[in-house]
């Protein structure tokens, strides 16, 4: 059994620094599933596989798990790697395949199992958790997401402009909400928190007021 708070929305709504601040804020744990489907587009890229090639047998081949809100690969932990621009690309190609969310749902399902859990990605409160206690789905307008990751140097791309991290954002809302199996889309019970205009702190604690109550 898990309680699980379930945030989900597209790139760059500020997802990750939310979820982690309300986790500490509840005392639950926390998990990134985004850092699953990077992490499986970091093994292509250090295999030499493209991420459209990566195959049922490739998976296979791996150890994927989560120690605390760490993820570790083949016994190796995994970390700002993950953060990369191609990272990011390759997640949302590989994700769009059937098996690789087969593959990684009972990891999902896992991490959970037994504790009071923060976790955060784009089907959590759709798919892998569709009884989550409380769903959350964080957005912003595509322009406040683009500024926002601008201002993160470690995911942007060397010479990236605005236009080219907008048009990035774009490409993969498209690609992940347009996707057959589990798009992201708000669930009929998750709570919209448009985060345009508002700072994290304002963010965190509307959140933390939902689950309270
Ligand atoms: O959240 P993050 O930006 O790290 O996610 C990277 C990619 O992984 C997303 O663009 C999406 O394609 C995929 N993803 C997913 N389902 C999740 C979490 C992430 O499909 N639960």
């Amino acid at each position: 059994m898990s309680t699980v708070v379930a945030i989900d929305g597209p790139a760059g709504a500020g997802k990750s620094t939310v979820a982690r601040m309300v986790a500490d804020h509840l005392h639950y744990a926390y998990i990134n599933t985004g850092s699953l489907y990077r992490a499986l587009a970091y093994a292509a890229m250090t295999s030499g596989i493209a991420f459209e090639e990566i195959t049922p047998g490739f998976l296979q081949g791996l150890q994927l798990e989560f120690c605390g809100a760490d993820l570790y690969l083949n016994g190796k932990k995994l970390d700002t790697q993950l953060r990369k621009p191609e990272c990011a690309k390759g997640a949302s190609v590989v994700s769009a395949k059937p098996f690789v969310r087969d593959y990684l749902m009972p990891v999902q399902r896992q991490a959970a199992d037994g504790q009071w859990i923060v976790m955060e990605g784009r089907d959590i409160g759709t798919v892998v958790f569709p009884d989550a206690e409380k769903k959350f789905f964080v957005t912003a307008s595509a322009e406040e997401r683009a500024r926002r990751r601008m201002a993160q140097s470690s995911e942007v791309a060397d010479g990236a402009t605005f236009e080219s991290i907008l048009a990035d954002i774009k490409a993969r809302d498209e690609r992940d909400m347009n996707r057959e199996i589990a798009p992201l889309k708000q669930a009929d019970d998750a709570v919209l928190i448009d985060t345009t205009g508002l700072s994290i702190d304002e963010v965190v604690a509307k959140i933390a007021s939902y689950c309270k109550n």
